[in-house]
């Protein structure tokens, strides 16, 4: 038997990094960039004040106090998006707006609250009638100026292959004029569930039927995997339409995953099924709940054959499948960080395997304590639906109370 670490790193070192592919910016959230982004021109382009106030030469006003301000003569009021007419020379001051262009001359920025529109004519402080300003403070050269380049320099790398485009970096793409860029695809999945004893969710149960589930979590998982689900329904355990439907599926899609079907003393369709698609290993993996039924290659396609418990469905997919579908997508991070939880109650597992049990994971001034989530038999969802994370106990164990294990989020 392998164990989960060594079966995954065999199955990622033979899954396939999906092709890049030219996206508008608008519609590229969610994938992983796959070129470097240099900017073509600087951000901010050009000198421009950080805030409403008067552009000045920090040397005129060296003196300033509220007691006995400096008055310089307003030549002229720069709002954004309007460039500069007029120079600031000494004993002058240009009104200025939040990103608006730093005249000529100016050095530094006061801001407004600590200055008093002024006319020289009526010796008066006017908000309309007026012809120079009074500061009321110092201020220090290149104060308040935001400097052209000061975010992003021309020609520097701003955005590096790998990277999850999110509206972070779409907004910083776009302020670098840049209106499409290479990214990874999004695999495309194929989801099967087998077996005959499944009913679609609004049809009635008849006697010995069960609702598939799978099929539906399945659905979500590789959604927030980044990837793009493609429901392919359900196949009776039946090895003509099972093959039919799994042809179709796998050519409908970067990847198939098949539900159920493969278990010891199952009939054997799914399994042959699979062995006649391409490349198909049935490692035998020392875990629980459940473990990958089978994996393989046919086409260049990852084909994962999972469990059909519920709870072995979506956590070998949380363990095997979405590593893989992030590495298809360019991913280079595969794994949820693991960290160390304490135990709040006794627990034992009596397998001879590491299970996975579910569990709520609190934190309390950086230190995490574990709980189990209750009867953890592999057809009971309520242990996930009740449960944040996973904690890993090691095969035929007893760990009292205060013990620590490894722990991962799900979420
Ligand atoms: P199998 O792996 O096909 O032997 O199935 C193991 C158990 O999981 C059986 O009790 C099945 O009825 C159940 N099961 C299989 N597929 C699904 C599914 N899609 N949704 C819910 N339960 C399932
Ligand atoms: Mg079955």
């Amino acid at each position: 038997m392998l164990s989960v670490d060594e079966a995954r790193q065999r199955m990622l070192n033979t899954i396939p990094v999906l092709p890049t592919e030219k996206r508008g910016i608008l519609n590229c959230a969610g994938h992983v960039l796959a070129e470097a982004v240099s900017a073509p021109e600087n951000i901010p382009p050009f000198d421009n004040s950080a805030m409403d106030g008067f552009a000045v030469r920090a040397v005129d006003v060296k003196t300033a106090t509220e007691e006995n301000p400096t008055v310089l003569s307003v030549v002229e009021t720069i709002a954004a998006g309007h460039a500069p007419t007029k120079q600031v020379l000494p004993g002058q001051a240009a009104r200025i707006m939040t990103g608006a262009m730093m005249p000529e001359g100016a050095d530094a920025v006061v801001m407004q609250e600590v200055t008093a529109l002024f006319s020289r004519e009526t010796r008066e402080t006017h908000p309309t009638v007026h012809d120079s300003v009074k500061i009321f403070e110092t201020v220090s050269e290149n104060r308040n100026v935001r400097f052209a380049g000061e975010s992003v320099k021309q020609g520097e790398q701003v955005i590096t292959p790998g990277k999850l485009l999110r509206a972070p970096e779409i907004s910083m793409l776009a302020s670098l004029n840049c209106a499409e860029v290479a990214v990874h695809r999004k695999p495309t999945v194929a989801i099967v569930s087998t077996g005959d004893e499944l009913t679609p969710l609004g049809e009635p149960l008849t006697p010995g039927k069960i609702r598939d589930s799978n099929r539906y979590g399945l659905y979500i998982q590789v959604q927030e995997a980044g990837g793009i689900p493609v429901d392919m329904g359900i196949a009776k355990d039946d090895a003509e339409e099972t093959e039919r439907i799994f042809r179709m599926a796998l050519s409908a899609a970067d990847a198939l995953i098949t539900s159920g079907g493969v278990s010891v003393g199952e009939h054997d369709v799914v399994k042959t099924v699979l062995a006649k698609l391409g490349e198909i290993n049935f490692w035998r993996v020392a875990m629980k709940p459940g473990k990958p039924q089978a994996y393989g290659i046919a086409d260049g396609k990852p084909i994962f054959g999972l469990p059909g418990n519920p709870v072995s469905s979506l956590v070998v997919f949380e363990l095997f499948v979405r590593p893989a579908l992030l590495k298809m997508a360019g991913h280079t991070n595969l794994l949820r960080p693991t960290f160390k939880a304490v135990l709040a109650e006794s627990v034992t597992n009596r397998d001879g395997r590491v299970n996975y049990m579910r569990a709520i994971l609190t934190e309390q001034d950086g230190h995490y304590t574990a709980k189990t989530t209750g009867p953890q038999g592999s057809g009971i969802l309520h242990s996930l639906v009740l449960a944040n994370g996973l904690i890993t106990i090691p095969a035929g164990v007893t760990l009292a109370a205060g013990a620590t294990v490894d722990a991962q989020f799900l979420d």
